[in-house]
């Protein structure tokens, strides 16, 4: 049964139970930034654990694909006001278990807040169209139909948010659910199965296995009876996961790298343009797949840009993510910072310039933690690996450029398109941005990050496989159109053929 308690080893929930791993085995969640800390065990699942779930979601779906769609929606509102009553808690322990600070731990369960409430509203929509027949007395309309079991394999860095930006509108179209979390930050997406449960989804609409991307999420990924995935993550397993799915056609969308990109104009405003820089670089570590991880700057603004930015990063203070005090929290894990501290020696040998980090920090209060300075590289060129691939950590790579043009080659010029932006005052130079910047997010006079919850978010290249997450991109991916042709003429009537 479904418990508000949280145990300290967490399990599985399948069929509207907490039940064993087959494995037998757990393991343990702890916090990045003091690694003393023991945030749960979490069970370890086999295939054998995802078989379980996926049969509990297929012989659900019979049921809940009738539900009327308000009726689901019902359940999704009372979920949403379950996570506003919780989400102080929820936010402090997913700071335990992410790092990033208490600030943008709220703003993640506010986004699953804000996603479950746009869903339920679309309950009472999910609009088709009606349009008329070429013939008469024939009838057309296209209505949306739910498609059946869907897989989702979730990372760290948003651990409740990207969960809910995948359950909550296939649940409304009608599908049941499989959710592999990151096995970093598994309690974030507990607590969001939890009020589901709590909030009276019937047994298994609903399921979660923990466990690792092999073990379990592979599994999930290749089960027969699951014709919907949709995964965020990195670059190389998105292409796993699109293996898995060729075979036998399954839907799939894949959210995953980035390289994102503030282009700052020689007549930006230099204050907003440094602020929108700090928070978009460095903002959850870097860890966002729409960091600023470049910026590029107009050459006559460039050395003051510079300077101010620096040493505007050289005050961030790097701690614990529930200290007040704190700006920036650890990297994940250490796998993560090993990355990131890689990444800093690359640059170094490129040539381009360290101006300020560079270092891992790891005595007084990062003794216990994966911690890394916010670190930055100036007078870079656009093709230094460090400017064209994704680090994913507290690395910002600043090109100088001579025109506007060659902004706009310069962050188009990268195997990513998810996110990207421009400091101006032209209103002409905004608008050409906004057409000629190649991503699937744009934004003028703001960082690269932020994303709101009724728009698409999703990027062009290999960020993704063309699919969009949110909004009603999202319904169009988790339901198939059905169109729905009623002759009442009581006679054969063939199209194209008989209507002249
Ligand atoms: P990150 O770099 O953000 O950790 P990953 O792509 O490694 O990104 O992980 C994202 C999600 O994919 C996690 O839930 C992880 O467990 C899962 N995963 C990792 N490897 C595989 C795999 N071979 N098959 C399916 N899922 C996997």
């Amino acid at each position: 049964m479904a418990t508000s308690v949280a145990p300290r080893v967490f399990k599985n929930f399948i069929n509207g139970e907490w039940v064993e791993s087959r494995s037998g085995k757990a393991y343990e969640n702890r916090n990045p930034a003091n690694t003393d800390e023991l945030v749960g065990m979490f069970v370890s699942s086999t295939s054998e654990d995802v078989d379980a779930a996926v049969d509990a979601a297929k012989e659900a779906y019979k049921k809940w694909r009738l539900v009327p769609a308000p009726k689901r929606a019902e359940i999704l509102f009372r979920a949403a006001e379950l996570l506003v009553q919780r989400k102080e808690e929820y936010s402090k322990d997913m700071t335990r278990e992410m790092g990033k600070v208490l600030a943008e731990t709220r703003g993640d369960v506010q986004e699953a807040i804000d996603m479950t409430y746009y869903m339920a509203g679309e309950g009472r929509r999910l609009f088709g169209q009606t349009t008329p027949s070429e013939l008469p007395n024939k009838f057309a309309m296209s209505v949306r139909q739910s498609i059946g079991v869907c897989g989702m394999i979730t990372p760290w860095n948003f651990p409740m948010a990207i969960p809910s930006w995948k359950m909550t509108p296939a649940l409304i179209s009608g599908n049941t659910v499989v959710l592999k979390p990151a096995e970093d930050t598994p309690l974030s997406s507990y607590h969001l199965v939890q009020v589901l449960a709590e909030a009276g989804i019937p047994p298994g609409v609903v399921n979660i296995v923990s466990g690792d991307g092999p073990g379990a999420g592979a599994p999930l990924a290749a089960s027969e009876d699951v014709p919907v995935v949709s995964f965020t993550g990195s670059t190389a397993v998105g292409r796993l996961i699109a293996q898995a799915c060729a075979p036998t056609f399954k839907h799939c969308s894949l959210e995953m790298g980035g390289k994102n990109i503030i282009v700052v104009m020689d007549d930006a405003n230099l204050d907003l343009a440094v602020d929108g820089a700090v928070w978009g670089g460095f903002g959850t570590t870097g860890q966002r797949c729409t960091a600023a991880s470049r910026v590029a700057v107009h050459k006559s603004i460039y050395h003051e840009f510079v300077s101010r930015f620096v040493d505007r990063v050289k005050a961030l203070r790097v701690g614990n993510g529930l200290d007040s005090a704190t700006d920036m929290g650890p990297c994940i894990n250490e796998q993560q910072l090993k990355t990131v501290m890689d990444y800093v020696e690359i640059g170094k040998n490129e040539g381009a310039k360290l101006l300020t980090g560079g270092n891992r920090l790891d005595s007084g209060i990062h003794l216990k933690g994966w911690f890394h300075a916010p670190t930055i590289f100036g007078d870079c060129s656009p093709q230094m690996r460090i400017a064209q691939e994704e680090i994913f950590g507290p690395v910002v790579s600043v090109i100088p450029i001579d025109s506007f043009e060659q902004g706009i080659e310069v962050a188009n010029g990268v195997p990513y398109g998810l996110s990207a932006s421009i400091y101006t005052r032209n209103v002409n130079q905004a608008f050409a941005a906004t057409r000629d910047l190649y991503t699937g997010i744009v934004y003028v006079n703001a960082p690269t990050i932020g994303a709101e919850t009724h728009l698409p978010f999703g990027g062009t290249k290999q960020t993704g496989n063309g699919h969009r997450e949110a909004a009603i991109a999202a319904i169009d991916f988790f339901s198939e159109w059905k169109t729905i042709y009623i002759d009442y003429s009581d006679k054969l009537q063939r199209a194209q053929i008989d209507n002249n």
